[in-house]
């Protein structure tokens, strides 16, 4: 396509759009779902939140309800994917839009370079002009996808023969042997290009993230793409995230893409790149998202809702506090647990030892971070043999629901740590806390089912090596002072353990990983809980861990490190 057919398009597409909305408007746009509005909105969104890319696919107007059922390799979509769920080490790379030789010659070079595959979608039109390029892709060890744009009036059975007739070219004149993927060239995908998909046996894919800034034309560098593209703190690709590269935007130099597609690939990916048929071929690694309500494991369904403290005495209602809570030394008295009596707070844990865990230590890590600060730590923590409790701040776990599950699969336990970060009580001075308003209570209420409910989406299915379920009943408490009533309703929502610790490590504040693996190292003992995190900035989180667990192995220590599902 050349680039003044390509504009040509896009001026179309805009006409239709001020058609769309200010003649048809929503009649439009119901009747026929390919959402021009979503396709402006979605390059123009900048990323909102500090730990994880902007989910485009979350907030655009594409079916996603039933995508789990197309999570499953090989099977058709009613939806398009804009990431694989899966748990595999990998990111996926598309491209389409074949014209200049020289633009095409530097991402198959910086591909190749980097050991890396990725599927180019092509059109019919592309089929029949293009072909020494797409044979040069296919030589190149690259992967082939069909890509269609349908016209307002395509049938089903229009998009179907056309999507056939691609796919036969691509098998018999390509040797294309492995999954076919469609992809639509412009707008997100309609319900007739959904069902032709389907009827075909075909997948369709979106993207989580355009490499390629709309505003290519007028950059001279692949480093001002990559910025306009990619946040400062947007942290790595997650696994099974799909980037689509859109080629002949950039019009000042032709080398421009394959210099920011090398940019991306070494500064952006912690795992290899590969064509979607490539992680296609891993379906082990896949899982249905949401997990489907019959595949939950009945002690995890729906296990969190208020009401379990209901009809117990004041009595026994402290009684389940008391042996749910494991404190912390320095939450000792009615500054740091508001609405407990001296009587009370004097039978409350302060040491936060796991009584009858001989040997066993507990590493727990907090909140959330992006792929390349969490996979570290996966990686140091299996080298190890270890295994530990992850605290999840839920609220951006659907922006990234596979690296959860790759967290739980690893073997780790899962424990909440609420939705949003709400405390358990409010912090009127640095030494003096005070109880949740009615308010407040309810607010925390509603975040914890929230909560829950978003982790059991993701791994409510999964066990951990013991067969216990990997999202347990474990709650951490944001800010370690907690109210009496903040306590009750994580009780009462039904938690079964408030977890502080022996030792809160303050890593996200750590100079450097020795001194806080020095630090740890004579605090090592038996039942210890240590409250580190797993956000991005703990930046020496992981290879303190790594010197910590090195040292004592070195020395043939006695200690494991496991999760709290072992004991709890
Ligand atoms: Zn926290």
């Amino acid at each position: 396509m050349t680039r003044a057919i390509r504009k040509q398009i896009l001026l179309t597409a805009t006409y239709l759009l001020l058609i769309a909305l200010f003649v048809g408007g929503g009649l439009y746009l119901k009747q026929n779902p390919i959402s021009w509005t979503t396709w402006a909105s979605r390059r123009d969104a900048e990323p909102e939140s500090t730990y994880m890319p902007y989910d485009p696919a979350a907030a655009s107007t594409v079916t996603v309800s039933g995508e789990g059922a197309a999570a499953t390799a090989g099977a058709a979509s009613k939806t398009a994917l804009s990431r694989f769920h899966t748990t595999a080490r990998a990111s996926v790379f598309t491209f389409s839009g074949l014209g200049s030789e020289a633009e095409l010659d530097g991402v198959l070079k910086a591909l190749k370079d980097s050991g890396s595959t990725a599927t180019f979608f092509v059109t019919a039109e592309e089929l029949a002009r293009n072909a020494d390029q797409i044979h040069r892709i296919r030589d190149a060890g690259q992967s082939l996808g069909i890509s269609v744009q349908p016209k307002e009036k395509s049938s089903v059975q229009q998009l179907l023969a056309e999507i056939n007739e691609a796919a036969e070219i691509l098998r018999s004149e390509y040797a294309v042997r492995e999954e076919i993927f469609v992809r639509q060239a412009y707008g997100n995908p309609g319900s007739a290009m959904l069902k032709a998909s389907d009827q075909g046996g075909f997948r369709v894919l979106t993207e989580l993230k355009e490499g390629v800034p709309d505003s290519a034309a007028r950059m001279s560098s692949a480093d001002e793409a990559l910025e306009a593209v990619f946040t400062e703190d947007e942290g790595a690709l997650q696994r099974g995230e799909i980037v689509h590269f859109q080629m002949g935007l950039f019009q000042y130099d032709d080398t421009l893409l394959g210099s920011l597609v090398e940019k991306v690939l070494t500064e952006k990916c912690v795992y290899p790149v590969v064509s979607a048929a490539k992680l296609a071929e891993n379906p082990e690694s896949m899982y249905a998202y949401p997990v489907p309500a019959d595949s939950i494991l009945p002690a995890v369904r729906d296990q969190v809702y208020p009401g379990h403290l209901a009809g117990k005495t004041p009595e026994e209602v402290f009684e389940v506090i008391r042996s749910g809570y494991l404190g912390i030394n320095w939450v000792n008295s009615r500054l740091f647990l508001p609405g407990f009596s001296d009587t009370e707070i004097g039978r409350l844990d302060h040491n936060g030892l796991v009584p009858d865990a001989e040997n066993l230590v507990f590493l727990t890590f907090d909140d959330w971070g992006t792929d390349a600060t969490v996979d570290a730590l996966l990686q140091v923590l299996e080298k190890h043999g270890a295994t530990a409790t992850f605290f999840v701040r839920t609220q951006f776990v659907e922006n990234n629901p596979n690296l959860l599950r790759a967290i739980a699969e690893a073997g780790h336990t899962i424990g909440d740590h609420t939705h949003r970060h709400l405390p358990l009580s409010n912090e009127d001075s640095a030494t003096s806390f005070s109880e949740l308003s009615e308010e407040q209570r309810q607010e925390l209420e509603d975040d914890l089912v929230e909560s829950y409910q978003t982790m059991q989406k993701v791994i409510g299915d999964l066990k951990d090596r013991q067969g216990k379920p990997s999202l347990s009943l474990l709650f951490r408490p944001p800010t370690l002072a907690v109210g009496r009533n903040g306590l009750e309703t994580v009780f009462d929502c039904g938690f079964t353990h408030a977890v502080s610790g022996f030792y809160t490590t303050s890593d996200y504040k750590a100079t450097d990983a020795q001194s806080l693996a020095k630090t740890m190292k004579p605090l090592v003992r038996s039942g210890a809980v240590f409250v580190m995190h797993f956000s991005d900035n703990a930046v020496y989180t992981a290879e303190a861990v790594d010197l910590l667990l090195t040292e004592l192995e070195e020395k043939g220590s006695e200690f494991r490190f496991v999760g709290l599902n072992e004991v709890w």
